[in-house]
């Protein structure tokens, strides 16, 4: 069994307060989404269930191919080993407003089979961002899945790279992550799993990271 008191446990999910909610609090800053409850009473029996409306891109979210490719694997047609695993976290502060290169991540020791978790703690226009190159890359790597908080663009401006590659080749992405600055680990043990909705492009989840103490 696993003993919990060897690790440090993390949580990488962002409270999603309801709402009408806009920029920082959401992901990638523009726009607003809305996330709301209603809460009803059961009439069998009285108790309280909420109605939700929302859409699958607000808080911390895994994006799935049927998010970017018509007839794409959905979030419960992926294998669920897909969404855990040893993750390698990159902190890339020192670039700003550029490409992180696949040499940068070489040099961070990716390998086949990791998760990718990425920040930079930049906001704006200074954000690093993943260009074509390296979703290349990170194909050919065989990476498992790439995970970025609000500090690093997913794609460079005007592109759709990354979604292309990676989602085309079944390696999900996940965005609107929250404390990676907090992991001390170079590499974590990461869970963050979808809901098992047939259909859904993306899904909400609660992202976790154990790092052994
Ligand atoms: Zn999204």
């Amino acid at each position: 069994m696993v003993d919990f008191s060897k690790y440090r446990v993390v949580d990488l999910s962002a409270e999603v307060v309801p709402g009408v909610l806009s920029g920082e609090r959401y992901v990638h800053g523009s726009g607003r989404r809305r996330f709301e409850l209603r809460r009803f009473v059961y009439a069998p029996d009285g108790t309280f269930m909420n109605w939700v409306e929302t859409e699958t891109h607000v808080g911390t979210h895994v994006e799935c191919p049927s998010h970017y490719l018509e007839g794409g694997k959905d979030v419960s047609s992926l294998p669920l080993v897909t969404f855990m695993g040893e993750a390698v976290v990159v902190d890339a502060k020192r670039k700003r407003a550029e490409p992180i290169n696949p040499v940068d991540l070489e040099s961070e020791g990716v390998r086949e089979g990791d998760i990718l978790l990425m920040f930079s703690g930049r906001s704006g226009e200074d954000r690093p961002f993943i260009g074509t190159e390296t979703a290349k890359w990170l194909v050919e790597t065989r990476v498992k899945m790439v995970g970025v908080d609000d500090s690093i663009a997913v794609e460079a401006k005007g592109s759709m790279a990354t979604h292309e590659y990676l989602l085309g080749n079944d390696i999900p992405i996940i965005e609107g992550l929250c404390n990676l600055e907090e992991l001390r680990r170079k590499r974590v043990l990461f869970i963050a799993l979808p809901l098992r909705v047939r259909g859904l492009d993306s899904s909400w989840v609660r992202a976790v990271a154990l790092e052994e103490l």
